[in-house]
């Protein structure tokens, strides 16, 4: 069995943000060499999510709005978390959206079903973060 272990790392500009990073582990997969297996994509931070869905801007837009009704950013002060911080919302965020991924390879490709991409979510941008890639298999 071969396996393969990078780390992605990104860093959005904004508090919030949704990236598809669909051609960055497919640039993994092609450089593991693996062509049937598994490939885990995980967040490395407990304010940020990897998930898979549509991409679609108005489907980003509607997850936005429902996650900040679910856990408003402000006011700051309705959460417990943020003494010193300001991220409590952010960690929920992530805790809806989850933690990871994980895709079947067959054939040397991701064995997406229709319209299936995968992001990364941010919920507490402006700072470098990590993503990890494991692909096992042959
Ligand atoms: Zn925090």
């Amino acid at each position: 069995m071969k396996s393969y272990r990078k780390e992605l790392w990104f860093q959005v500009p904004t508090r919030r943000a949704f990236v598809n990073i669909t051609p960055q582990v497919e640039e993994c997969l092609r450089e593991s060499g693996i062509t049937e297996g598994l490939v885990l994509v995980n967040a490395m931070h407990i304010t940020a999510s990897v998930f898979i869905n549509d991409d679609e801007s108005g489907l980003h837009h509607d997850y936005d709005v429902w996650l900040e009704k679910l856990a408003p950013h402000e006011p700051v002060s309705q959460y417990r978390h943020n003494v010193g911080e300001d991220n409590a919302d952010a960690h929920m965020k992530r805790q809806v959206m989850g933690r990871e991924v994980v895709v079947a390879v067959t054939d040397g490709r991701f064995d997406f079903g229709t319209w299936e991409q995968i992001f990364y979510g941010e919920f507490d941008g402006r700072r470098r973060k990590r993503v990890l890639v494991k692909i096992i298999g042959e």
